[in-house]
């Protein structure tokens, strides 16, 4: 018997006994992640699916739709339903079908010309997506959602401002989506390609860079697709989420209504941090001043 046999003889009945003990006290033992029985089911029941690189793209455009189209349903009832029209934002302009089939137009054109391509050239080049056994635990699913919500709202925070500050940056880029003095659910993409392909690429590099599990990511990407549409939507429920968080620290569709308003404020898509930092932040109220601006020229709408 070598040195190393004769450990093993040795050792393995202490080692034995040690993961017994814990089996019975519940230490060391890694303790499974509320979200594993849920993960377990997915991969079990749709894994092919989960590995396509399509899947992202799928469940991106499926809640956005179906954010836009609960949002728009609530924008026609909300004329002859005054109990639903008095949570609007401007209750006197009600959305109009002229209103709903531009901004359609557009998404459709920018879905057709370049998110329908960018799914294929996923779909034909990037291998399957390696799908992980554990699923996160708990906390490092929210904490993953949370930092990747800083880090996004930080990166369009600057994008924002630049394509505010920089006029040929305005015009070539950012007006299409100021055309809107009061926007509705399906503003929300109603973008240039240039700003659709800027925040398509951070909502996907973020997690990366953060190191979220695939779960994380995904759970991200529909959050930031529901808050964009949250934003746009023109109501100010009582259970938004700027009325949950405390401190005024969440931005919500007042702000961002007032930003498509006075486009010198509210730059920042989910909190108001930077805004206060950089003094562009603005709580909205009823005698607001809504003269045409420098930057209101180009709207069509004013
Ligand atoms: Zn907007
Ligand atoms: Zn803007």
């Amino acid at each position: 018997m070598n040195a190393s046999g004769l450990f093993g003889c040795l050792a393995l009945p202490w080692i034995s006994h040690l993961d017994v003990s814990n089996l019975i006290l519940g230490l060391e033992l890694p303790e499974q992640s509320i979200l594993q029985p849920g993960w377990d089911y997915l991969l079990q029941y749709y894994q092919a699916e989960l590995r396509s690189p399509l899947f992202p793209v799928i469940i991106s455009i499926s809640t956005y739709f179906l954010m836009v189209t609960i949002y728009t349903v609530l924008d026609l009832l909300a004329p002859s339903w005054p109990s639903l029209n008095r949570y609007r934002l401007h209750p006197d302009r009600p959305v109009t079908w002229e209103n709903i089939w531009t901004t359609l137009g557009l998404t459709a054109y920018n879905h057709l010309m370049y998110i329908f391509p960018a799914a294929v050239g996923q779909w034909l080049w990037r291998p399957p997506i390696p799908l992980p056994p554990d699923a996160p635990s708990l906390m490092s699913f929210l904490l993953g959602i949370l930092g990747c919500t800083i880090l996004f709202d930080f990166q369009y925070y600057l994008w924002h401002l630049l394509h505010h500050r920089v006029a040929w940056l305005y015009r070539t880029f950012h007006v299409v989506h100021h055309q809107y003095l009061q926007p509705f659910s399906l503003v929300t993409q109603y973008l240039s390609a240039w700003e659709l392909i800027s925040v398509g690429f951070w909502t996907t590099v973020d997690p990366v860079l953060l190191q979220c599990h695939c779960l994380t990511s995904w759970a991200f990407m529909m959050f930031t697709i529901c808050i964009a549409a949250e934003d746009h939507c023109g109501y100010d429920f009582p259970w938004s989420l700027h009325r949950l968080v405390p401190f005024g620290l969440w931005g919500g569709p007042p702000k961002h209504d007032a930003h498509h308003r006075m486009p010198g404020t509210n730059f920042a898509p989910f909190f108001s941090h930077w805004d206060w930092l950089a003094g562009t932040h603005l709580v909205p109220t009823s005698t607001e001043d809504t003269s045409v601006t420098e930057d209101l020229k180009w709207r069509n709408d004013k």
